[in-house]
This record gives structure tokens, C-alpha cells and sequence, in this order.
């Protein structure tokens, strides 16, 4: 028999495969991935330090060796063959398996107004080398996109005295994942670091040293990036006759309309327990959700049901959100020393929790509030508000009710 193939080495495909391993599984493992180096992670490829990029690896050479781990890399997988359990390599070869886990991530959206072709995009680790050598103080850079990449990214660009404009098409910056109240905080704090908004506007052509806007405005750049979201990665699955929507579609257990093939990460929409998909981009998400797909892959079964959360670092600003904040929710907002959190409820529970405070502040207030929204509590809106009212004593009292 092939064992288990895992398609896509990033952090949900490469966690995955050591999770197999933990979970006892012992027969071969192969792990394919379109990038040639080793796994490494993505959030440190839009906060590099002093200005170079760094490549954080996943896991070395000899802890795949150890973990009896095949890694494919620089492959690529041109056809799924579900029902003969085999996948078939671009150069040709063809590969059985006995379960597949597809983490094939998502690609990044593509301009599509004349000269696109000069927007470098912001996703890999040799994306960001590109970016990062070629912005140097003084030189003008044009972020296309204010989501958080494009932020994240003008912040750094900012601390090496880089002229950074941001074009966004929505008439605020950071409006898909953020509360609203924290991303106008720090459209504020991009604003007072000097970061040259073009809000509510669209691009008509992208020249040599200029984009034009649909507005007539032309912004110089010498470089221009396009960080306007991304697509998971169906390609292989829906030419497989996989179920797809916003991504491919599992049920809670993270498998496929084939259930011998698992999807897990950017590309994987997982059924709700309320009815509905829900596709996550974050790097939390990829690995909880990997790790879940693995463990079951191996015999368990498993309900995926972890809490979304994911963070972003602005200058010295740290951002964390746990839960999925809605416009309807009733929102609780707490004074810290060094930041704020803001609670939101739902019918009286709470079901999401969001702070900003400088560097790692707001950290340990997140993760009880997660452990709050995990418990199903209905606390007092005034006790929330209250910062003498310390969260871990809520959480025990809710415990011990
Ligand atoms: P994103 O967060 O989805 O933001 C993209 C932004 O670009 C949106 O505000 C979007 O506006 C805007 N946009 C779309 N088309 C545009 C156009 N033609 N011109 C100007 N603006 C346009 O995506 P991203 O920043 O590219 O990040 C990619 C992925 O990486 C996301 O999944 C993100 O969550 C993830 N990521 C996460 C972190 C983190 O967790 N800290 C950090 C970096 C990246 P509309 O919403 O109006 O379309």
C-alpha cells in the first residue's frame, strides 16, 4: 500500500506530518511541496529583524530523517486521482496512496489592471527577499491592499525610513479581519508614522515609477506590492470532483467528499455545527487544524472545534483576536494600563475577545478570554468592563458553577 501523502509543506501540511507520527502512525509518509527549502513559517516573512529577512524553518533535515518522513520539495502535484487513491507528479510519476491530506494553502489575488505585472506579490519566503533587498531608505513603495499583509508591511517599511503609500479599495484600511475599533486605532498610528493613505480608490494602470488611480491621483513607487488577499488553493481538488466552495469542503472531522482525503489550513472550509462552511486564513488555524486531520487520519474521530485566533505586530502595537467578532455583537470595552480590550457578546455569551496594547500586553488577558469564550459563560457586561475585576477569577467561577 502508499501509506500517507500529505500535499502542500507549510505549516498545516508539515505539522501534520509530525502529528502522524505523535498520533502512532508508522507507515510511510510522504510530504510534497511546491517551494524548494525546507517547511519554514510565514508570519516572520513580514517582521524581519533590522530589515533582512529571516527563514525560521519548521523542522530540520534529520527531524525529518528521524520521523521517517519523505520530503518532496520543488514537486509538483498536476492531477488527483480519487478514486484510484494515486496522485501524479508534474514530472510524471505517479504516487499511491492509502489517505491524502490536502494542505495546499492559498495564492495570492491577482491585480488585473494594465502593467499588474509590475506588482511583486507578498507570499513566500523568496516574495519577500525580493521586496525587503529592494526597499531601502528614501526609495518609494506603494502597498496595494490595506489588510495585514499590506499593514504589517508598512509598518516595517516605515522603521527602515522607506516612503510607504497604501492604496485600498475599501474606505478604511484593515476592515476584513479587524474590529473596527482597533483597525481605525491603527490606521491612526500608520497615519502619525507618516504612511501616505489612498482610501476608497481603485487602480486604473500600474507604470514604470507610478500607479495610476481611478481617481486621476498618481502615486510615485519605485517598487509596488499587491497584498489584496488570497484564493485558497482548489485547483487539484476540484478537478477531482472533490466538493469545493470557498475552499474544499470537509465535514467536522476535516474530511473530504472522498473520505479517505483530509483538507486542513487556507484551502479547507469546515463544516459548522449551526450549518455553513468556514474557511480560516491564519497561521493558528493551519496548525490546530493539521493537527486535528492527522490525529484522525490515524484512526481518531475527532470534531475540529477550535477557537479562531490570530495576532498582528504594528510598530510597538501587538494585536490579538480570538473568536469571530460581528458587527451585531454587543461590544464591552476594558482599559488596560498599556492597551484596551474589547469584549463581544451574543445574546448575553461571549463569544469573541479582541485587545491592542503595546507589545505582548494584552497576550495573557487574550488567552483567559479564550478559555472564557471555550466555557460558553454569560458574564456581567459591567464585570467586563471592569478592570479590577481579574479574568481568571471569572474563569474559576464559571469552572466551579
Ligand atoms: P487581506 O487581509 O484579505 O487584505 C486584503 C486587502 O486588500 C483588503 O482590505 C481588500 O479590500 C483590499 N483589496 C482587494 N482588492 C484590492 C484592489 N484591487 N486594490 C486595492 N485594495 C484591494 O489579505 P492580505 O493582507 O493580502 O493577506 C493575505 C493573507 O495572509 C490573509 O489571509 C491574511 O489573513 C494572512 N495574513 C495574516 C497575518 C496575521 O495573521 N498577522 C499577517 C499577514 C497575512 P476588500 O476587503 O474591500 O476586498
Amino acid at each position: 500500500m502508499g501509506g500517507f501523502i500529505i500535499v502542500g509543506a507549510g505549516e498545516a501540511g508539515t505539522r501534520a506530518a509530525f502529528t502522524l507520527r505523535e498520533a502512532g502512525y508508522y507507515g510511510p509518509i510522504k510530504l510534497i511541496g511546491a517551494e524548494t527549502h525546507l517547511p519554514y513559517e510565514r508570519p516572520p516573512l513580514s517582521k524581519p529583524d533590522n530589515g533582512a529577512v529571516a527563514m525560521k524553518v519548521i523542522c530540520s533535515d534529520e527531524a525529518l530523517l528521524n520521523a521517517g518522513i519523505t520530503y518532496l520539495s520543488g514537486a509538483e502535484v498536476a492531477e488527483l486521482d480519487g478514486a484510484g487513491q494515486a496522485i501524479i507528479l508534474s514530472d510524471g510519476r505517479s504516487l499511491a496512496y492509502d489517505k491524502l491530506l490536502l494542505a495546499t494553502g492559498a495564492r495570492p489575488r491577482k491585480l488585473s489592471c494594465p502593467g499588474a505585472g509590475r506588482a511583486l506579490d507578498f507570499r513566500t519566503y523568496d516574495d519577500a527577499k525580493v521586496i525587503f533587498d529592494s526597499a531601502y531608505a528614501s526609495q518609494r513603495v506603494a502597498i496595494i491592499g490595506g489588510g495585514l499583509i499590506g499593514m504589517e508591511l508598512a509598518a516595517m517599511l516605515r522603521g527602515k525610513d522607506v516612503i510607504v503609500s497604501v492604496i485600498e479599495t475599501a474606505p478604511k484600511p484593515l476592515g476584513r479581519a479587524v474590529p473596527l475599533r482597533f483597525a481605525a486605532k491603527m490606521h491612526t498610528r500608520h497615519v502619525d508614522e507618516g504612511v501616505d493613505f489612498h482610501l476608497g480608490v481603485g487602480i486604473s494602470e500600474i507604470l514604470d515609477n507610478t500607479v495610476l488611480l481611478s481617481n486621476g491621483a498618481e502615486v510615485p513607487a519605485d517598487v509596488v506590492v499587491a497584498a489584496i488577499g488570497v484564493q485558497p488553493e482548489i485547483f487539484l481538488a476540484e478537478k477531482a470532483g472533490l466538493a469545493t466552495g470557498n475552499g474544499i469542503l470537509t465535514n467536522p472531522f476535516l474530511q473530504t467528499s472522498y473520505r479517505h482525503i483530509f483538507a486542513a489550513g487556507d484551502c479547507a472550509a469546515v463544516e459548522q455545527h449551526g450549518g455553513g462552511y468556514v474557511r480560516f486564513e491564519s497561521w493558528r488555524n493551519a496548525r490546530s487544524q493539521a493537527q486535528t486531520a492527522a490525529r484522525n487520519m490515524a484512526g481518531a474521530g475527532e470534531a475540529f472545534s477550535a477557537i479562531p485566533w490570530f495576532w498582528t505586530d504594528q510598530y510597538d502595537l501587538g494585536l490579538q483576536v480570538a473568536g469571530l467578532p460581528q458587527p451585531h455583537h454587543q461590544s464591552v470595552v476594558r482599559a488596560l494600563p498599556m492597551g484596551e480590550l474589547e469584549f463581544y457578546l451574543d445574546e448575553g455569551t461571549l463569544v469573541a475577545a479582541a485587545g491592542l496594547g503595546i507589545g505582548n500586553s494584552v497576550a495573557k488577558d487574550i488567552k483567559l478570554s479564550e478559555m472564557l469564550i471555550a466555557a460558553g459563560v454569560s458574564p456581567d457586561p459591567a464585570a467586563l468592563a471592569d478592570p479590577g475585576v481579574n479574568l481568571k477569577t471569572m474563569l474559576k467561577t464559571a469552572k466551579s458553577a
